[in-house]
């Protein structure tokens, strides 16, 4: 089998398993998707990148390329970015508990935006400030997005975001109509992941919207990322030119229903950008039969993918060179690592595979690496990066010594 034309025996052969891989082709496809698709007449349009999905230095690089910008969450983040020569102009700056020490750094280095996320942290940089700083602020609409309970970030109840007109709220706007340096330009909002239902976006977007009309200047939409992708067959994303073009005609009708004027309208997909695009690349290990199941073990499991651990996430798999066989095995792919749990995929269904088989699995290109642990000391994985039929290393294999280089 092939990626983007190389063979996954000369990959195994070159870079060694476990195994990140990305096609960088279909990175770049998926960028131009929303890139393209996201404009209006009305308004102008952003599209930033959100990069916990996979914060390296190539994809900032490539972000960068496209005229992208970042979404970061925290000071790590920023900077890798700056590290990539991200323009800091263009970086987005997220989270519910940023520090006076986060906020001093995202000052120091001119980070463009910060989304602010609380009363509290409005406070800590209206005491910080020392000059202009754009400032956005993160909302609660309120509204479920139907997801998994540990993906759903906007119900009341939600750790991040301020409720419209609540106290806390109407105090925020009280310090920044009176703030010498904060720059209030507008809301955010994100209401979860992996996210199937348009109508999730179409019921916040009348909420957003009906929040400018206090404000006397035009203001800027951020909606947030969010958009799903095609894990398994049970999941039927729709596509970023269907994505970009209705959250857009959605905004037009709204502000033209309410009678507001929008400066800009942003988005911020992670996951649909890389997820498809990234694979793992793993080793079959030992093979083991229980009176009721079937296990091929990796050489690798949750230490690289704690997904199915952390939300019971689903993936396909496929054995090299054995993809048209009879899938006629019904096995469980299990990690390498000390917990029950380390399991990567339960029950699918695969042909007979023989120790040393490579197995793949599939749409691992968000939230796999970024997520990674050195649990059991397992060393994280390297990262290839495939465009136009060749491989090249971005994020070399840990070393033992890397390993333990920190300890005393
Ligand atoms: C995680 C996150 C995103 C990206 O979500 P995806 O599901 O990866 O598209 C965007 N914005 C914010 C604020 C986030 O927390």
């Amino acid at each position: 089998m092939k990626i983007n034309g190389v063979e996954l025996k000369e990959l195994k052969e070159k870079y060694d398993t476990p195994l990140y891989i990305y096609d960088v082709n279909h990175i770049k496809n998926n960028m131009d998707g929303y890139l393209n698709n996201f404009k209006s007449k009305e308004f102008q349009t952003e599209v930033l990148f959100a990069s916990k999905a996979l914060n390296i230095k190539e994809i900032i690089r490539i972000c960068n390329e496209k005229n992208m910008s970042l979404d970061c969450v925290s000071k790590g983040e920023i900077y890798t970015a700056l590290k990539a020569s991200f323009d800091p102009k263009r970086i987005y700056f997220h989270g519910n508990n940023k520090s006076y020490d986060d906020l001093k750094f995202a000052l120091d280095n001119n980070v463009g935006v910060i989304i602010c996320d609380n009363l509290g942290e409005v406070e800590a940089l209206n005491s910080l400030a020392t000059k202009k700083i754009k400032i956005m602020l993160r909302m609660n609409v309120g509204v479920d997005a139907h997801t998994h309970k540990f993906i759903v970030t906007a119900h009341v109840d939600s750790k991040f975001g301020v409720l419209y007109k609540s106290d806390d709220y109407n105090k925020i706007m009280d310090i920044l109509s009176k703030s010498k340096y904060l720059e209030f330009i507008g809301f955010h909002s994100h209401i979860g992941s992996q996210i199937f239902d348009l109508n999730a976006f179409k019921a916040r977007a009348e909420k957003m919207v009906s929040y400018c009309k206090d404000f006397t200047y035009p203001l800027e939409l951020n909606l947030g990322g969010g958009y799903g992708v095609h894990y398994t067959n049970d999941d039927s994303p729709i596509s970023f030119d269907i994505v970009s073009k209705t959250l857009i005609s959605t905004i037009e009708n709204e502000i033209k229903n309410q009678n507001v004027k929008l400066k800009k309208l942003l988005i911020e997909p992670g996951r649909s950008i890389v997820a498809e695009a990234g694979y793992t690349l793993y080793t079959i290990g030992y093979k083991k039969k229980t009176p009721n199941k079937e296990y091929y073990f990796i050489d690798g499991g949750m230490t690289d993918n704690i997904r199915p651990a952390l939300y019971q996430a689903k993936y396909d798999c496929d054995i090299d060179g054995k993809e048209n066989l009879a899938k006629d095995h019904v096995v469980t792919i299990a990690g390498k690592c000390c917990e029950s749990g380390d399991l990567i995929i339960e029950n699918c269904k695969l042909p007979e595979a023989e120790t040393g088989d490579l197995l793949i699995t599939y749409t691992t290109g968000a939230y796999g690496y970024t997520m990674s642990s050195n649990y059991n000391k397992a060393l994280t994985p390297a990262i290839v990066f495939i465009e136009d039929g060749k491989d090249k290393l971005v994020v070399r294999r840990q070393t033992l010594d890397e390993l333990i280089e920190r300890e005393i």
